[in-house]
């Protein structure tokens, strides 16, 4: 076995500064995190370590904070990770096609790679590990410990899938891998959005922001994008990245709107990617053309949908398709996109955070902090 980037006599080694810990911030209960100091692990022939250079944050991470998603602790958080690879198996490199001093993008899920979802191409499904196994969510109890990317290395599984991305983009729009990815999956992949079809898109978060970007690169027709008054800044936004038409749910008719955008008809295709609202999944049935479809993508705490009318799925013959996690393809538009540099992504990045500062990361995403609100943000440790 021999490990690449770990050198054993030369002087000049750029290794022998490696530090044998890294900061980690875990969470041990709801809102409850801490920054540790954990053992940094040896590679084997088929793992790799990543030296984390951001992790983006997302809505999960603060449903994850308060424990609305259960997840098992004490875990370190963080499922965006993008970083450097710091060491790396014979194997993991030939299999992985990257090396030492390379740039990735991880995927948080870590499939098994042999279970029925993995073996039919969905392994973005995988439970073959039990429950939902992937960086930021497998706990801290499991061998090597450094699973999440709220920390300065991150360990990299057999498994694991990474995505080279280039090194010269700034690593807080590198790390944007994450939600555009779900913008392609979403928006395009999951609903197959074709050239001219029209798409309505449910709240102006970074989803709904990514989605935007990603129904435009598909060649979608008419892109609209509702948000509630205080939403002004990112609708405008979202018209910078290429709605035709933004509309104020607190100050304007959404189905006059979306019926004078789509000759009448409604929209092809309905994207749902607002926060806790679950007034927006019952009105996504009243905005979808007849044939359309609905994607649901926005979590909503596990709450039920009042006043949800079932026939009018069947008499509009809508599609409702669920949306978590994101898959390679998407991801690989996404990254392409990035480094095309086509789109002014920085507008959409609104904060970086240390490490230290993970709690007023998430609590400021969740809009409970003062200050500027987020659209975007991650951790740089
Ligand atoms: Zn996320
Ligand atoms: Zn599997």
């Amino acid at each position: 076995m021999g490990i690449r980037g770990w050198c054993f006599a030369l002087p000049l080694c750029s290794n022998s500064a490696m530090p044998k810990t890294s900061r980690a911030v875990v969470q041990t209960g709801p809102r409850q995190l801490e920054m540790r100091e954990l053992p940094i692990p040896d590679v084997t022939d088929e793992t790799a370590l990543l030296r984390v250079e951001a992790c983006g944050i997302c809505g999960s991470d603060a449903e994850q904070y308060t424990g609305v998603l259960p997840v098992r602790m004490p875990v370190i958080p963080g499922h965006e990770p993008l970083g450097i690879i710091e060491r790396i198996g014979d194997r993991a490199a030939k299999r992985w096609k990257v090396n030492v001093g390379d740039r990735v993008a991880v995927e948080s899920l870590i499939p098994c790679g042999h279970c029925r979802d993995c073996r039919s191409g969905s392994y973005q499904l995988c439970r073959g590990r039990g429950g939902l196994f992937g960086h930021g969510y497998v706990p801290l109890s499991r061998a090597p410990g450094l699973w999440g990317a709220y920390a300065d290395y991150m360990h990299l599984d057999a498994n694991s899938i990474v995505h080279p991305i280039r090194a010269d983009v700034p690593a807080s729009i590198a790390v944007m891998y994450n939600p555009l990815g779900a913008g392609f999956r979403w928006a395009v992949e999951i609903p197959n959005t074709r050239p001219g079809d029209s798409v309505l898109i449910l709240g102006p978060g970074q989803r709904g922001l990514a989605s935007v970007i990603a129904a435009r690169a598909a060649g979608a027709g008419a892109i609209m994008v509702t948000g509630l008054t205080r939403d002004a800044g990112k609708l405008a936004l979202a018209r910078e990245f290429g709605a035709d038409h933004i509309i104020d749910v607190e100050q304007e008719d959404v189905g006059a709107r979306v019926r004078e955008a789509t000759g009448g008809r409604g929209a092809d295709v309905v994207v749902e990617v607002s926060a806790n609202a679950t007034e927006p999944v019952a009105e996504s049935l009243r905005y979808v053309a007849p044939g359309g479809t609905v994607v649901l993508a926005g979590v909503k705490g596990f709450k039920a949908v009042p006043e949800f009318i079932s026939d009018l799925v069947v008499v509009k013959e809508i599609t409702i398709k669920g949306a978590f996690g994101v898959t390679a393809r998407s991801y690989e538009q996404a990254i392409a996109l990035i480094e095309s540099g086509r789109v002014p992504l920085a507008k959409m990045h609104t904060h970086d955070f240390g490490l230290d500062q993970a709690d007023l990361a998430i609590r400021t995403l969740a809009g409970e902090a003062d200050g500027p609100a987020s659209i975007h943000s991650c951790l740089i440790p």
